[in-house]
């Protein structure tokens, strides 16, 4: 059951306390932490993998940039039936042994013996399937390729990509919604539980690459027009290419980022991507804005997608 909205005093600036709600109710609160794990100094130093509790049902998992530069976000969400893990990694990725593990570990302090998995992704590029092989042939496992016809048919999307899905975790909804444009067979998925909204290489604090314009900002809107009226605690995205210093971010390759942005970003920021692409929908531009880079790329014929 959603617990009820704690109550959270707050100080201003003349030391009078204020009490504000802190979630909205119905809403399953979490803390995120101030800075992640990046990929040095010392490699030695730095675990392959960062998991983070949000909260005991929704885990951020983060590869190293010791690993693979592109040190990628995963996400391990866990219902009363099933749990979902959305993308495997970059690289050299041993994301199954890491999810059995984990999964393993709620199963016990939920007395259970295991519970089956569901995995599917952001969208199809290297740096977001390179640990699916893994996964073949673990029990209790479904994986979903990052296709359209299998998301299409996995979380029953009718008409892509103009309608949204969804998956039942078990008591847990998990909206799916199709999102192409950075790549062709993206989508977001927004957990009704928590509030949080992924949006893989959509949306994050870093250099948003757009390989089909029109499809990119169609989606865009769309994510407007689904968020609306909807509580959106964080937008959580796949990467940070972004330092804390506004406008700027760190060169293509970077593994150590000490000073990188942080992880979550609100709607509002979805609200200004939009009026960013609407803005240079005749001439789609680069174009750096303080937490993120609008990064249209050329259409490169017969060089195939890029990777990223
Ligand atoms: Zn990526
Ligand atoms: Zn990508």
């Amino acid at each position: 059951m959603p617990s009820a909205p704690r109550r959270l005093p707050i100080l201003i600036a003349a030391g009078a306390a204020l009490t504000v709600a802190q979630t909205p109710p119905g809403i399953e609160p979490g803390v995120l932490p101030k800075t992640w794990l990046t990929g040095g100094p010392n490699c030695l130093e730095v675990p392959d993998w960062q998991v983070h509790e949000y909260n005991p049902t929704f885990y951020i998992i983060r590869e190293s940039g010791c690993i693979n530069y592109e040190k990628p976000f995963l996400y391990l969400i866990f219902g009363r039936e099933r749990a979902l893990l959305v993308d495997t990694g970059a690289g050299a990725s041993d994301a199954a042994a890491v999810t059995a593990k984990l999964i393993a570990g709620w199963a016990k302090r939920n007395q259970r013996t295991t519970v089956p998995l569901v995995v599917a992704h952001s969208h199809g590029h290297g740096d977001h399937v390179a640990g699916d092989q893994g996964f073949a042939g673990m029990p209790g496992v479904t994986l979903v390729p990052a296709t359209v016809d299998a998301l299409e048919k996995a979380f029953a999307i009718a008409h892509w990509p103009d309608e949204a899905g969804a998956i039942d975790l078990g008591g847990r909804i998990v909206d799916v919604l199709p999102i192409p444009g950075h790549q062709p067979a993206h989508v977001a998925y927004y957990d009704r539980q928590t509030g949080i909204l992924l949006t893989g290489d959509h949306l994050y604090p870093g250099r948003l690459y757009i390989s089909d314009f029109p499809a990119y900002l169609a989606s865009t809107r769309r994510l407007v027009e689904f968020t609306e009226g909807k509580p959106v605690t964080h937008i959580l995205g796949c990467h940070i290419e972004q330092s804390s210093t506004p406008y700027v971010d760190y060169p293509i390759g970077t593994t150590y980022q000490p000073e990188e942005h942080s992880l979550e970003l609100g709607r509002a920021h979805l609200l200004e991507l939009l009026a960013g692409l609407e803005r240079m929908q005749a001439k789609p531009v680069k174009l750096a804005l303080r937490d993120f880079t609008i990064f249209p790329r050329e259409p490169r014929p017969g060089r195939g997608d890029p990777k990223k």
